[in-house]
């Protein structure tokens, strides 16, 4: 379906920047959806493979020239940044210094980013800088790739699995090449199609009887009973006289379902996406419950705050209600069929932790398990924190650990390109506490 290509390359482009949450991390990651550009829509390749480094303020594509105008406007200079914080030291103040930082306008030779104020400065950064020039370098090639035009074959995704074909999740590499993704023979690739497969085969990779995820080392033994019922329902035994092409939503014996709440970027991925975390259920119906105010169907203009679209053996239903009113009419849920993602929620983030408040206790209620995951070590250890000290009566499922399925692009940080982030680079699990384990209801 070299149709679809294109338009991935877009959702590739638009996942990379924009942010998970809507204050703090739009910021973080980009000052805006970038618009549509010409490049982007067209095979003929308008940049060859040997020509997509660009100094940002010189590039050949709009988008990229105006991110560089973003940074130059709201980014800092490392130096002067520094300066700034010793000198308020010096002077115990917290307020920001009275004479304004200068904007970063020198581009890095080697990555192309404006990076500092002055070729000077610069200079006398050189050193710290480069421990992240590498990954900027990479960002900058790798965006001007996904606009580059050329046929996106690692878009081209295969179909359903053929039932005697095992899949190994260990890995991205493993699960590619199980999963028979072709063209996928570069690094490059790699970080484009791991970009948006991330949301799907995060939450597969959890739930699949062939999961990376092993009792001791990364789960409890509450966390494998939690994970025994869901899979209890996934992996049922073969039902005879059922073919794959029947239409399983009216064979599956239950339909799982799969929550997700304060959704943004993975709501925003076209449906046949999910269809690769469908592909490891052959015979599962789903439903994916986006829920929060970012949570908008791809390619929509309505603006009906609850949708629905079928695909397949999936049913997406998009809501933009605040979770404890969905959270009522979507009741009442049962730990065999239910499970609840919180992709980089911002649990202890100061813009969202409130929001949170009133929905963690309705989710640990319903005993079904519920999985995070954080842009790197230090978001996930506060979303950890926030729920320890938060005294719930709740079981760990899984130890907060390094996601197998993070995406492997880097995000960087444009107010502050020194940071930079991995999308689902950690995750972690927990459940309300529960004494007894109750049968699944045949
Ligand atoms: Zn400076
Ligand atoms: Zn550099």
């Amino acid at each position: 379906m070299p149709k679809t290509a294109p338009s991935l390359a877009i959702v590739a482009i638009n996942t990379a920047t924009n942010g998970r949450r809507s204050l703090s991390l739009k910021s973080f990651f980009s000052p805006r959806k970038p618009k549509k550009d010409a490049f982007t829509s067209q095979f003929e390749p308008v940049l060859e493979q040997a020509n997509l480094f660009h100094p940002l303020s010189k590039s050949p594509i709009p988008a990229v020239r105006q991110k560089a105008e973003w940074i130059s406007k709201h980014g800092s200079c490392a130096v002067c940044k520094d300066q700034e914080h010793e000198h308020g030291h010096k002077h115990g103040e917290h307020k920001p210094e009275q004479k304004k930082r200068k904007a970063p306008t020198y581009e890095c030779p080697d990555c192309g980013y404006p990076t500092h104020c002055s070729e000077e400065h610069y200079q006398m950064d050189k050193d710290r800088h480069k421990h992240i020039c590498g990954i900027l370098r990479e960002i900058n090639e790798d965006e001007h790739d996904l606009r580059s035009g050329r046929r996106m074959k690692e878009f081209e995704f295969p179909g359903a699995q053929h039932r005697d074909e095992a899949i190994n999740l260990s890995n991205w590499d493993t699960f590619l090449y199980t999963r028979g993704f072709l063209s996928m023979n570069s690094e490059r690739s790699m970080r484009h199609v791991s970009h948006v497969l991330t949301y799907p085969i995060t939450i597969g990779s959890v739930l699949h009887q062939s999961s990376p995820y092993r009792l001791g080392k990364d789960l409890t033994v509450e966390g494998l009973k939690s994970l025994a019922a869901l899979r209890h329902t996934l992996h049922p035994a073969v039902i005879p006289g059922i073919t794959q092409s029947q239409d399983l939503r009216t064979i599956a014996t239950h339909t799982v379902r799969i929550f997700c709440l304060g959704a943004r970027a993975e709501s925003h991925l076209p449906p046949h996406i999910y269809m690769q975390l469908a592909y490891l259920f052959p015979t599962t119906a789903f439903q994916i419950h986006f829920v929060g105010p970012d949570a908008i169907p791809p390619h929509t203009k309505s603006k009906d705050p609850h949708q629905h679209v079928h695909y397949e053996q999936i049913t997406f239903i998009y809501d933009n209600s605040r979770y404890e009113t969905y959270h009522a009419e979507a009741g009442p849920f049962n730990p065999y069929y239910d499970v609840f993602f919180l992709f980089s929620p911002g649990l202890a983030h100061p813009a969202t932790k409130d929001m949170w408040k009133p929905t963690i206790p309705l989710l640990l209620d319903t005993k079904c398990a519920i999985f995070g995951t954080g842009f790197d070590e230090q978001d996930v250890m506060n979303d950890v924190n926030e729920i320890e000290n938060a005294g719930y009566e709740m079981d760990w499922l899984m130890k907060p650990r390094e996601n197998v399925f993070r995406s492997l692009k880097h995000e960087v940080n444009l107010t502050d390109v020194r940071q930079s982030a991995q999308c689902n680079w950690g995750i972690w699990g927990i459940r309300g506490r529960r004494y007894d384990v109750r049968p699944a209801e045949e």
